[in-house]
């Protein structure tokens, strides 16, 4: 049977002027909206209490799996207002089976897609006044699920929470299109052969602050991370995919294969590129052949990707060799090839172009 979220009689509403206020310059989701959808798992009763509630503290035993052991993974979409008003969201089906991946690698307990799909309509129908109309924004949803039986003892949860939150969100990044510099690093890692690098967990974060830390002092905002073994081939950011676009079209990116997460903006530019003359090749990227290929004009533009930063142009890669930090500048920061992209995506998700495959899902509200 599916779970329907409907929403608690007696929640509670922000002002419509307080709200207006956080709409104008929200930043991301510094302000949560009203409301949260959530559901209770448990090994003998399945999914229950399927609801939408005020977004409110929860109250939780000190001893839950989750603060212990990170069992914990979540997802990342967005709600988009079109230009009459109806909002959208983009290719959420896509969240929901790839949050089913990572449930089935933490051992958490797997939500059916349509419930998945239930669970971020009934919020966003719920709270669509707190999605901004203009430019880039949008509202940020953020589905999440957590073990928290209280038990010291390491297993498979017995017991589960599912919520999601949201807000209005501004541009991750600044405006978007100014290029950001890129720390390579060759000493840590973020995910190995067998881990979780696949996974959407919050333990993969949490292990990449140390490193990005390292990177704000090289002048950095990002890190591009190398495979564990040889610290040879390039697989991502901290979270974001990565593309190069060579000069002659190809837009190059590693294949999943376990170390990478497998993004759905990396998936839609990987469908949107052919229509916009350019090649996707999806190939083992070596460093030393992206630095080699920037260096010698092959390799032209590079950017990152992912849901909150859309498509992140990069200026500069930042890497030892040897005992120095080399900084190897691409070519065209802000190309030709990375702007058709980027504007062919949000284009798209913000309704000014037509959604040839079928990627917009409406939220009746
Ligand atoms: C979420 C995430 C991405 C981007 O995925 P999208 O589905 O495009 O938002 C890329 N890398 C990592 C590590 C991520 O967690």
């Amino acid at each position: 049977m599916s779970l329907s979220f409907d929403l608690v009689p007696g929640t509670v509403r922000t002002s419509v002027q307080r709200r207006r206020e956080i709409l104008r310059d929200p930043g991301f989701v510094t302000h949560f909206s009203d409301h949260m959808a959530s559901a209770q798992w448990s090994s003998q009763a399945g999914w229950t209490d399927s609801r939408v509630t005020n977004y409110e503290p929860w109250t939780m035993s000190p001893g839950s799996a989750v603060f212990h052991y990170a069992q914990e993974i979540f997802e990342g979409l967005k709600i988009y207002r079109h230009e009459d008003s109806s909002i959208w969201l983009f290719r959420p089906e896509m969240n929901a089976r790839r949050m089913i991946r990572s449930a089935h690698r933490m051992d958490l307990p797997q939500l059916p897609e349509e419930d998945f799909l239930a669970s971020v309509h009934a919020l966003a129908r719920v709270d669509h006044e707190w999605v901004p109309s203009g430019s880039e924004m949008s509202y940020y949803l953020r589905p999440f699920m957590i073990a928290d039986e209280s038990f010291l003892g390491v297993h498979s949860a017995k017991q589960a929470r599912y919520a999601v939150v949201g807000g209005p969100a501004a541009p991750y990044l600044a405006d978007g299109l100014t290029p950001v510099d890129i720390w390579v690093t060759t000493t840590y890692s973020r995910a190995g052969n067998g881990g979780t690098g696949a996974a959407k967990c919050g333990g993969n974060y949490a292990s990449s602050l140390l490193v990005q830390r390292e990177a704000a002092t090289f002048g950095c905002s990002q890190v591009l991370f190398t495979d564990a073994a040889d610290h040879e081939w390039v697989e991502e950011l901290g979270g974001m995919n990565f593309f190069a676009v060579t000069a002659d079209g190809m837009v190059v990116t590693p294949p999943t294969s376990g170390t990478i997460l497998d993004g759905i903006t990396r998936d839609s530019i990987l469908t949107l590129a052919p229509a916009l003359g350019l090649t996707p090749q999806v190939r083992p990227l070596s460093l030393s052949e992206l630095i080699a290929s920037i260096l010698g004009g092959n390799i032209v533009e590079a950017f990152a990707c992912g849901t909150a930063a859309v498509v992140t142009p990069i200026g500069r890669l930042l890497h030892t060799k040897g005992e120095e930090v080399e900084t190897v500048a691409l070519a065209s920061p802000l190309g030709e090839a990375t702007r058709a992209i980027r504007r062919a995506l949000v284009d798209i998700q913000w309704g000014r172009a037509d959604d040839v495959h079928g990627w917009m899902h409406q939220v009746v509200v």
